[in-house]
């Protein structure tokens, strides 16, 4: 408990990466620091906080020891409507999150990314041209440890930072001086009373504090992002992107190039990026012109290109079994992801979908599906909404509730030249941990089909 008058009280609501991250440097900082979380603590948070002497209580939330904070750092996680969030606010608590802290006590470069789609990818794309180059850097935000954590304890002079709505929601002074926004499309609306230019205005907060010496990297095709760029006036360098060229652009592709007009003017043959896709050419775009910004140079960049080994789960090469790839696309949770893995298909596709459904709309699939799909296997713990869904379209289908019989039926369906693709449209719960055990057992069984 604080007895020192001078000393500042520092609470954090939310025990997990960012939470323990931003105790740890609070602590360092000489913060009078308490730790609070509704849940469950987890066991190797539990000891770094018991490692660094900081209090913590878990299950439950101890009015007095949280509303006599100076400011609070809130998880991303806890919405503003947490009836302690609800107590704080009215007692006029700075509430911030823990990039918000961390930045702070760092000078930094700072290149941050959000979007609805695309911000793993484009982070870790970033962050491995960066270290290509030979930067001393640290990948931060929703990927790898925690900002605060890394500013404690292994500090870099550059920082790739993953950003959500929610983590930009309590940043007010934080500034990037290279970020990155790949689009806006519907995403979360129930922490946003469902309004989509609230969740639109978060995304934008990434610009706030940015001027002249830093650079903004935007999709211009995005009709939010560019009413909010006529609205705001950014005062920084404007590097927006396209997938045409067009006027204003600083990059866009052609049939077979990656063109760039600012900060350099270089192109790129589109065969050097080693991941696939119309969405992850965006990306790339982005990555690259995040990289120029930071100095890196464009032979760098190339190479870097060509080598990145991609994100676990997005649209991942596993194997070719019997002259059939199967790819793991188990990070697409919803029709918008699954529609985008299978426009970025170009041999005949064993589509397998299913999982929990979160009220999916599936007719948007429905010519895409006809135009490249060879057949659909449902993997789910009850298919009938699937059945219901697709099986008029006249395709062969097969009925499946566990990995292996899911694979089986699909090497059957799957002709020599074609792909087995997973990109299930839902969510994984039924049957599985997470979308990473779902991702983890299909390849399973895959390589198990090697042998
Ligand atoms: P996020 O971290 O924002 O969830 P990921 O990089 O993990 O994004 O990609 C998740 C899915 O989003 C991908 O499997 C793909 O379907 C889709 N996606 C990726 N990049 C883009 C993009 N630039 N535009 C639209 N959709 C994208």
């Amino acid at each position: 408990m604080n007895t020192d008058k001078t000393q500042k009280r520092l609470v954090v609501l939310g025990a997990a990466e960012s939470g323990v991250g931003a105790a740890i440097l609070a602590q360092q900082k000489g913060y009078d620091v308490f730790v609070s979380d509704m849940g469950e603590i987890k066991e190797s948070y539990k000891t770094m906080l018991m490692e660094s002497n900081i209090d913590f209580e878990e299950r439950h939330h101890t009015e007095e020891l949280i509303l006599n904070a100076d400011e609070i750092v809130k998880s991303p996680g806890i919405p503003d409507t947490a009836p302690m969030v609800a107590k704080a606010k009215a007692k006029n608590i700075n509430i911030i999150s823990e990039i918000e802290f961390a930045g702070r006590y760092t000078n930094s470069h700072m290149i941050c990314i959000t979007g609805s789609n695309g911000k793993t990818t484009t982070t870790s794309l970033i962050y491995h041209i960066l270290k290509k180059a030979g930067y001393n850097v640290g990948l931060a935000g929703n990927i790898g440890h925690s900002l605060a954590l890394q500013v404690a304890r292994q500090p870099s002079d550059w920082y790739v930072i993953e950003l959500s709505s929610f983590q930009l929601d309590n940043m007010y002074d934080f500034k990037a001086d290279i970020a990155v926004l790949l689009n806006i499309t519907p995403d979360h609306l129930d922490r946003y009373d469902f309004q989509m230019q609230r969740y639109a205005d978060s995304k934008l907060r990434i610009l706030q504090n940015m001027g002249p010496d830093d650079s903004f990297v935007y999709w211009m095709e995005d009709k939010y992002i560019s009413e909010g760029v006529s609205r705001l006036k950014p005062q920084c360098k404007m590097l927006g992107f396209t997938d045409e060229i067009a006027e204003n652009t600083a990059s866009y592709t052609t049939d077979d190039k990656f063109h760039f007009i600012r900060p350099l003017h270089i192109e790129f043959p589109l065969s050097v990026l080693s991941i696939f896709g119309k969405h992850n050419h965006r990306n790339a775009q982005a990555a690259t012109l995040a990289a120029l910004s930071a100095g890196v140079e464009p032979d760098i960049i190339c190479s870097a290109l060509s080598d990145f080994p991609g994100v676990e789960h997005r649209l991942e090469k596993v194997e070719k079994v019997d002259d059939v790839w199967y790819i793991n696309d188990s990070k697409a949770t919803n029709v918008d992801a699954c529609l985008c893995a299978l426009k970025s298909m170009f041999r005949p596709v064993v589509l397998i979908v299913g999982g929990r459904d979160k009220g999916n709309d599936y007719t948007v699939l429905y010519d895409i599906i006809r135009e490249k799909c060879r057949g659909l296997v449902y993997l789910g713990a009850d298919n009938r909404k699937l059945h219901e869904s697709f099986d008029s379209l006249g395709l062969p289908v097969a009925d499946t509730n566990n990995m292996k019989d899911c694979v089986e039926k699909c090497a059957e369906m799957a002709q020599p030249g074609d792909v087995v693709l997973l990109s299930p449209c839902c969510a994984s719960f039924d049957l599985f941990h997470n979308m990473e055990d779902r991702g983890e057992q299909f390849k399973q069984q895959v390589r198990n089909r090697m042998k």
